[in-house]
């Protein structure tokens, strides 16, 4: 079916830069503190004070602008943006207007969400550099400030309008929060801020262009960013069912209501007198600067999770879930390496270092109440969950003693081969102690032998029965027979009895 209107989503992305000091002060950057803590002359908008730009926070800037592959300017300066608002001492913000430090880039959705499979380019407009505001708590009938957040370098990721639908922009929070957590340079936790945006949205006729848009501010997670932008497009084409017309104004989602709700109105962009900030230099990034930006770029998540994918033979869900986070996904290929390099093979060992990974080594972080981008914490070290591979992959101990040694390693961190020595783990070969768990399931189950035995002409009947037998051999034994041997001897005794 044609869609009645086209619709036009872009997003502004502010992300909290991990920088031990605030963008144009020494105060500390740090979040939950005591408010009122971490101010000075400078973020708190004294006169006469003189700001003097972190560099580090210039660094992890253009860092996510390389990542989502934008140009860096040959001179990047700061401007001052003019408003009044008491969480903003100095009645203006710095900020970057016309050199924008990352300029005309592109991220790449890609992934489902819901029942929408999703693929397209989503152009950045800019990156640019900027100072976050204090905190206004309204309790009751005052209205407190914390201007520990004044000061905070800020990176905003301004996209074209390129998206659809709230599914799709809901994506691309997530991807964007996945690769600023792997480039290490934002905590991308959105409860508390460290990652909010705002969506812009209008519709139209088809063909007729953007509409009038409607900014949603402050959405706190990507969920809302979802919801809100899908209400606001039903919304938007009520009113133009009804022959209205969208009113360009400023939005709050409710999250108690499931509906978005007017504002302020916007009718024309507002004056904020940018003009370049006399107290800061333009800086010109040298060779070094940018070579420093280029180390910083990891592997990036999509690509990773696709190399991921092919090199060790797992499904897509499954590398996905790996690779949503970079120390998991480290720790990950360093067991696989390890153990390959004890002899066993690559794709076999993935296989299950990722299995244990995403349910027994979870279950272990989630019980010590540690995030799985903690894993480094964890007392078992890649290169011992590689010996358990190993000794899993080669079969010399079973499944099931191997994810009790990897549970009792990550207990103690101990050496894994000690654990399974010391709790007689390690798979029984010798054919005389098999053949007694073999003659005890024979005194027991000796009618299935038997039955065994008259399928002969039933060779489907027959492998049941024979299956059944050697469980119960590899059952006596606390799974530990090689079931090889037990196999054999199985099939020995029921054909010649
Ligand atoms: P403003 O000057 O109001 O801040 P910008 O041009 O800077 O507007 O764009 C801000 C954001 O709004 C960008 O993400 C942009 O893609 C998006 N946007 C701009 N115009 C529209 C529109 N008509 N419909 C939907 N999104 C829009
Ligand atoms: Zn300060
Ligand atoms: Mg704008």
């Amino acid at each position: 079916m044609e869609k009645k209107y086209q619709s036009f989503i872009g997003l502004e992305v502010h992300i909290h830069l991990l920088t031990k000091t605030k963008v144009f002060c020494k105060c500390a950057s740090s979040f939950g503190d005591e408010p009122n803590t971490h101010v000075c002359p400078v973020c708190m908008g004294y006169p006469g004070v003189l700001p003097s730009l972190n560099i580090e926070a210039l660094r992890m800037g253009c860092t996510v602008a390389r990542a989502l592959g934008c140009r860096i300017p040959e001179r990047t300066w700061f401007e001052r943006k003019q408003y009044f608002y008491p969480d903003m001492p100095k009645n203006y913000q710095i900020s970057q207007f016309a050199s924008p430090l990352g300029q005309q880039g592109c991220l790449e959705l890609e992934g489902k969400n819901g029942n929408q499979i999703i693929k397209k380019s989503v152009r950045i407009k800019e990156c640019h550099l900027e100072e976050d505001a204090g905190k206004m708590i309204h309790t009751g009938t005052v209205s407190l400030l914390d201007y520990n957040r004044a000061g905070v370098s800020l990176l905003e990721i301004v996209t074209e309008p390129d998206m659809e639908t709230g599914e799709e922009a809901e994506l691309f929070i997530r991807q964007l929060r996945r690769m600023v957590r792997y480039l290490g340079v934002c905590d991308g936790n959105m409860e508390e801020g460290s990652l909010r945006a705002d969506a812009n949205v209008s519709i139209n006729f088809p063909g007729m262009g953007l509409g009038k848009k409607v900014e949603i501010k402050n959405l706190n997670s990507s969920r809302f960013v979802k919801l809100s932008l899908n209400h606001e497009i039903e919304r938007q084409g009520r009113i133009l069912d009804s022959g209205g017309e969208v009113v360009q104004e400023t939005r709050l989602w409710n999250e108690n209501r499931d509906q978005t709700e007017a504002m302020r109105q916007k009718e024309n962009a507002q004056d904020y007198r940018y003009f370049p900030e006399p107290d800061l230099p333009a800086f010109a990034p040298d060779a070094a600067f940018l070579e420093r930006v280029e180390q910083s770029l990891v592997e990036l998540p999509q690509k990773r999770i696709s190399r991921v994918r092919e090199e060790y033979g797992l499904s897509e869900d499954c590398a996905e879930l790996i690779c949503d986070e970079k120390a998991p996904a480290d720790y990950f290929e360093e067991a696989v390496s390890a153990a390959a390099a004890l002899g066993a093979g690559k794709k076999e060992a993935a296989g299950r270092i990722a299995n244990w990974l995403l349910s027994d080594i979870r279950h272990i972080l989630a019980k010590q109440g540690t995030a799985m981008s903690s894993i480094g914490a964890l007392k078992l070290r890649p290169k011992q969950l590689a010996v358990i591979a190993a000794l899993a992959v080669r079969e010399k101990i079973s499944g099931k003693n191997a994810r009790q040694t990897l549970e009792l390693a990550a207990q103690s961190g101990r050496d894994p081969e000690l654990i399974v020595k010391e709790n007689g783990w390690e798979q029984l070969t010798d054919p005389a102690k098999i053949a007694e768990a073999v003659n005890s399931v024979y005194s027991e189950e000796g009618a299935v032998f038997a039955e065994a035995r008259a399928a002969a002409a039933n060779p489907k009947r027959k492998r049941t029965l024979t299956a059944f037998l050697v469980g119960k051999v590899l059952a006596v034994t606390g799974g530990r027979a090689d079931p090889k041997i037990a196999g054999e001897q199985v099939e020995k005794l029921i054909t010649e009895g």
